[in-house]
């Protein structure tokens, strides 16, 4: 079993990492940001609530969150292991994550904080593409992450969108969200857990060989 989470600011790369790891251990890649998106476009009366706050850059409510999570994770797929991209994002969280882990009598076994600065955060942000179909993220601003057919998906020929929280005003907030509300998850992390710290500014490549370096051998040189 292996159970990975990822602390990072907006546009670390926790999505693409999330799906290469995914592809190479076949275990889920749980993005509580896309099972948000899927519920907003359900159009409920939550779904509604939910997409005004996404749009805003603001945090949805532990309450829905851990619900929706800890549905997601009693699925058959689950037992073997999966990957977490945007879950904990508040103290709370983690907290109340650590207490869901200990009914299941589970523990994380991977904690990797992806590091980046926030002006190569916001070009990641603005230049973001995902596929509508499968998820993969592309982005116009560097020739390595372009599609090759612009608007089309490599892998699924899925129709590329850009997500409507990735403007500038939405990442600001979202950014100071993750200052105020996540990063302090670290320091909970370092008394508690192994967390490993990786360099996400550099290249995907990169990021996922020191990633791939720790679940394999247990060791990073970064
Ligand atoms: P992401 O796809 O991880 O960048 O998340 C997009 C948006 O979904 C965030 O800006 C939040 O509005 C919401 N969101 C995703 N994960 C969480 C979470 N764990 N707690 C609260 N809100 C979340």
């Amino acid at each position: 079993m292996i159970s990975i989470v990822f602390v990072s600011p907006p546009a670390a790369g926790k999505g693409t990492q999330s799906q290469m790891i995914s592809e190479k251990y076949n275990i889920p890649h749980i993005s509580t940001g896309a099972i948000l998106r899927n519920e907003a476009e359900l159009m409920s009366e939550i779904g509604i609530k939910i997409k005004e706050e996404m749009i805003s850059g603001n945090l949805i409510s532990d309450s829905i969150i851990i619900e929706l999570l800890n549905k997601r994770l009693n699925e058959k797929d689950c037992e073997k292991g999966y990957i977490l991209d945007g879950f904990p994002r508040t103290l709370n969280q983690a907290k109340l994550y650590d207490e869901m882990l200990e009914k299941k009598n589970k523990q994380i076994n991977y904690i990797f904080y992806l590091k980046i600065d926030k002006e190569t955060a916001y070009k990641r942000t603005i230049g973001r593409l995902t596929c509508s179909n499968c998820q993969t993220v592309y982005n116009n601003m560097y020739e390595s992450t372009k599609p090759k057919v612009s608007g089309i998906c490599d892998k699924c020929d899925g129709s590329l969108v850009k997500r409507n929280d990735d403007s500038f005003e939405t990442f600001e907030k979202r950014y100071q969200n993750y200052l105020s509300l996540t990063e302090p998850l670290l320091e909970y992390y370092r008394r508690k857990n192994n967390i490993y710290e990786i360099n996400s500014g550099i290249s995907k490549e990169y990021t996922f060989k020191q990633i791939t370096k720790v679940i394999d051998d247990g060791v990073i040189n970064d």
